[in-house]
């Protein structure tokens, strides 16, 4: 059976034109005008996949994103008008899975959509392979506890709230710890192998995970490494 999609988009020529595209590859599609509206029928129905408009009537689309995704884990490609490029870094920060910039060529959604679908599957399973193995998923540094299972992350048993991205970027530099990855190694970790936006993301997540923890407990934890990357060192 193929993916169930909700397009999610004010703009109705534009909204007919792409449920035409995805019904025609097949995909089953539902439509909402309204953020508010929208919200509703994501967290009562099931979708494999969101498209989701920013600006929108009813509900701003960042602010149905963080809320959708404080209930559920679902996939969502953001459909921005805006090039801002705070506005894309918000949207990847609450945990959309890419975005895709008005006015597009439908083949490059279309591309979006299968990776974006391939890439949760994928996740999907890891996840469950995790939790079938209790003894997998943590990982340290100093004082600091990340567990994957749990999604959480403690530094000497406080709990730190990070954004999906951050946990991403955090477990990856744990887990390659005295390596110094590079900016393209942790983007396509965080963002996905098909990100084409800024690179300076990934700078944004580090001071970001920074002000959360090196700031707050008084670490250096993560070491910039001029004209190479980012490493976490075991014996710092
Ligand atoms: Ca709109």
């Amino acid at each position: 059976m193929k993916a169930s999609i909700l397009l999610v988009e004010d703009e109705e020529r534009l909204a007919r034109f792409v449920e035409l595209e995805l019904l025609h590859e097949g995909y089953q599609v539902e439509k909402s005008g309204n953020g508010r509206e929208a919200l509703n029928m994501a967290l009562q129905n099931h979708y494999d996949l969101i498209l989701l408009d920013i600006m929108l009537p009813g509900l701003n689309g960042l602010e149905v994103l963080r809320r959708l995704l404080n209930e559920k884990d679902v996939p969502v490609i953001l459909l921005t008008a805006r090039d801002a490029v705070m506005d894309k870094v918000s949207g990847l920060d609450a945990g959309a899975v890419d975005y895709i910039t008005k006015p597009f060529a439908i083949e490059e959604l279309l591309a979006r959509i299968r990776v974006a679908l391939k890439l949760h599957a994928g996740h999907t399973a890891r996840e469950n392979a995790v939790s079938e193995d209790s003894g997998e998923g943590v990982l340290t540094w100093k004082e600091l506890v990340l567990d994957d299972r749990r999604h959480q992350v403690r530094y000497a048993g406080h709990e730190i709230a990070l954004t999906n991205r951050e946990f991403t970027m955090l477990k990856t530099l744990l887990e390659n710890q005295d390596i110094v990855l590079s900016r393209d190694v942790l983007l396509n970790k965080v963002c996905g192998y098909d990100y084409a936006g800024e690179t300076n993301v990934v700078d944004v997540y580090i001071r970001y995970l920074r002000s959360k923890i090196d700031d707050v407990f008084g670490v250096k934890m993560i070491r910039t490494v001029r004209g190479v990357g980012y490493v976490i060192q075991s014996e710092a």
